[in-house]
């Protein structure tokens, strides 16, 4: 039996993070160890078209089960590659630097907001340092303007007495961004932050 951990990343048993069972589409070889696990009693282990995933490759291979599984983990790695990169605004001479990076883009938004968000008070006033995304495959990278209102109201909206909400608001973001960028590129992901941030100051009194 494969022990759960997530096929894209170190997360599993070892880091105490829960994975998830997800099943892609089955090759011929996977249809005949259906056969087999059904005549042959005693044929253990997980269906070969399925796979361990953290929380934050769920929603990922969520969009591509309709792949095999190799189909979808490859085009994760090639296609889906992020590097977020750190730009310190206040020493001029220190070139960007890459400070994460990891595959599927709902990860790569969430660590984007993660480190974007406490560069910027609620005032709207701005620590010298800025981060953007960076993707593959011609995607130009991601990143927000020095002043911008955007991430003000996101940051005056976050809640902040609980943290586990914190990181579900931003993680809700991320998948939505995600998705959009996978459908209509990098302006898809723009339009997505607006739409959002419309309904966040449509709530506001
Ligand atoms: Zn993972």
């Amino acid at each position: 039996m494969m022990p759960p951990d997530c096929f894209l990343c170190d997360k599993g048993l070892a880091t105490g993070d829960n994975c998830e069972l997800i099943c892609f589409a089955k090759t011929e070889s996977d249809h005949q160890w259906h056969t087999l696990a059904q005549s042959e009693a005693g044929l253990t282990g997980h269906p070969p078209e399925c796979g361990w995933f953290c929380e934050q490759h769920l929603e990922t291979v969520k969009s591509l089960t309709h792949l095999t599984i190799s189909g979808a983990l490859q085009h994760i790695r090639e296609r889906e590659s992020w590097h977020l990169i750190y730009i310190d605004l206040f020493d001029r001479e220190t070139p960007p630097m890459i400070q994460r990076t990891g595959v599927g883009y709902e990860s790569g938004f969430c660590e984007f907001w993660d480190h974007i968000l406490p560069t910027t008070e609620t005032d709207g006033r701005r620590y010298p340092s800025d981060y953007r995304l960076g993707f593959r495959c011609g995607i130009p990278d991601y990143s927000l303007p020095r002043s911008c209102p955007d991430l003000t109201l996101i940051k005056q909206n976050l809640p902040t007495a609980e943290e586990e909400t914190a990181t579900g608001t931003i993680k809700q973001l991320s998948i939505s961004q995600a998705a959009a960028l996978r459908t209509n590129g990098l302006p898809g992901a723009e339009e997505c932050l607006r739409q959002y941030c419309d309904r966040l100051s449509g709530t506001q009194p």
